[in-house]
This record gives structure tokens, C-alpha cells and sequence, in this order.
């Protein structure tokens, strides 16, 4: 396991360097990005919840955490004095090698709206949508490409649901910067879903599934997974106050009038207006980012 000891961890007082540093130390920047890899998801550390007393005593002191993306677990917390793992068996997580590399390579190196965001490999998701029974004809059949995941996103702030908000480094900006121009109209631009994983879609799927519904009916409700633009971090469910979340009302509101207005300014589009060669029904919330 790569654990490079960290600078300055020789003993003082009884008390490492590393540690009282730690403790000492002004607030450091929190890390902004989420790093991703095919199995194994970066997370800066202060946006987790911890889940009991001894994670909140690690997560506090790590800058990241590695998380497991089928299911969210914990599998591993950087801190100032090395790796520590938060799983048995650790060197044996598939994707561990490649996470690690990740880790050393990455943060805080990429810089936001300056480094091209490189993305994923498809290889894992067709062999998953293939065990699925889910193959190519999907894709012709609706018109819409297979969508890879970035390499990394950026916190763009918090969803309506206090959850962390995560989009392309682009994206980002734009949706911040329109966000408040909105603001100074008065119109209040909640944010209900940015980015999500193929797992997150490939998790309802395999629910789904699980309780006896066929592909066919599910698909009628869900977009397969690797078929959504929200994989791209591009895309962003806008919703607000008083407005339930992705609902055809929402096209009734100021906030949509506004949108019609003003997106196209901030590099916004609706992907899905009414009749949209896809046969996706209109979906007035969801916007796509393009990069400008
Ligand atoms: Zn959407």
C-alpha cells in the first residue's frame, strides 16, 4: 500500500509534528473536487457524514476519503500521517491500485475551468448493461449516446436537499454565476440533481430488478444507465421554492420564465423540450451545460 509518510511526522514533546499540526493548523482551503475513478470515488472529507464516533474522529482529521461506488462504503481515509484503511483487506477492492494512483496524482493539482477534464473508460458499463440484458439496440432505438464520466467535478454548493452539488468544472461556474444573477431578479434557482454515477443509475436498476419488474418496464420510467446526460456532470435539474422537484408544473413558474430568458446566456439549454426527437418526455427542469 502506497502510504508516503508525511513531512515533518518525527516526535516532539510526545506528540507528533503531524498531528499537532493537524490540530494547529488555520482552516487549510477544503478540497473542492471530487476525484472519480471506475470503482472507487474520491471524496474531499469535510462533505461527509460520519457514521459513528470513530469515523467523525477520522473523517476530521482526513483531507479525502476513498469511497466504494456500488454502495457508498468507506474504504479507506488520508490523513496528515499516511493512508488508513477503513475496510479489511483494502489492497484486495477492485479499483484500489487505480484510486491510489488517483489520489497521488490529483488533488490539489487540477485547477478548475484551467485543466481539460479527461473522462472514463466505457469498458466496466457495457459489461455491466450487457449482464443486464441491455444492449446496443437501446441506444439506437432512442437516439442518445452512452455518456462517459469525468475524471473529476467540482462542488458546485449544495442541492435543495443539503446535498453536495457536483458538475463539471464549467458547468460549475456557469451555474453559479446565473444562480445569483437570478437572485439579483428576485428568482430563486434551486438546484434538485447534478451529477450521477452509473453505479447511482445501475444501483435502480438492480433494485428494480430485484423486485421482479423486467427491464422493459423499468425503462419506461428510467433512462438506462450510461445513457443520461447527468453522467456528464453537464447536465442539472433546476427546480424552486414552493415548486415540488421535477414536475411539468415547474414550467408555469417565474423561475422558467426566467430561464427561457436568460440560460442561453450562462451556456444553458433545455435538452427536452416537447416532442424532442428522443421521445423523452418534456422535461422543463432539466438543463444541459455546453462547454462555450
Ligand atoms: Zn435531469
Amino acid at each position: 500500500m502506497r502510504c508516503p509518510p508525511t513531512q515533518g511526522a518525527r516526535r516532539a514533546d510526545g506528540v507528533t509534528l503531524a498531528r499537532r499540526a493537524a490540530k494547529l493548523r488555520p482552516m487549510h482551503p477544503r478540497a473542492q473536487l471530487l476525484v472519480n475513478t471506475t470503482d472507487i470515488e474520491l471524496w474531499p472529507a469535510w462533505l461527509l457524514r460520519a457514521r459513528g464516533n470513530r469515523d467523525a474522529r477520522t473523517l476530521a482529521r482526513a483531507d479525502y476519503v476513498l469511497r466504494r461506488k456500488r454502495d457508498g462504503r468507506y474504504l479507506a481515509a488520508r490523513l496528515p500521517e499516511g493512508l488508513q484503511p477503513l475496510v479489511h483487506r483494502l489492497a484486495r477492492e477492485t479499483g484500489i491500485d487505480r484510486a491510489l494512483a488517483a489520489l497521488d496524482a490529483h488533488p490539489p493539482h487540477a485547477r478548475p475551468g484551467v485543466d481539460t477534464v479527461a473522462t472514463l473508460p466505457l469498458q466496466r458499463l457495457r459489461e455491466r448493461l450487457g449482464a443486464l440484458g441491455l444492449d446496443d439496440t437501446y441506444g439506437e432505438r432512442s437516439g442518445l449516446p452512452l455518456v462517459p464520466e469525468p475524471e473529476w467535478l467540482v462542488h458546485a454548493g449544495f442541492d435543495r436537499f443539503r446535498r453536495p452539488l457536483w458538475l463539471a468544472s464549467d458547468a460549475a461556474l456557469a451555474w453559479n454565476t446565473m444562480q445569483a444573477a437570478a437572485l439579483r431578479d428576485e428568482i430563486v434557482l434551486d438546484a434538485i440533481s447534478g451529477y450521477r454515477s452509473h453505479d447511482y443509475q445501475l444501483g435502480i436498476f438492480e433494485r428494480k430488478l430485484a423486485r421482479g419488474q423486467t427491464v422493459e418496464e423499468i425503462l419506461t420510467v428510467n433512462a438506462a444507465p450510461g445513457y443520461s446526460e447527468h453522467h456528464s456532470g453537464r447536465a442539472l435539474d433546476i427546480g424552486t421554492v414552493d415548486e415540488p422537484p421535477a414536475e411539468e408544473s415547474f414550467e408555469r413558474t417565474p423561475a422558467f420564465a426566467w430561464l427561457r430568458e436568460n440560460a442561453a446566456g450562462y451556456g444553458f439549454h433545455m435538452s427536452y423540450p416537447r416532442d424532442n426527437p428522443h421521445g423523452i418526455v418534456y422535461e422543463p427542469w432539466h438543463w444541459r451545460h455546453e462547454a462555450g
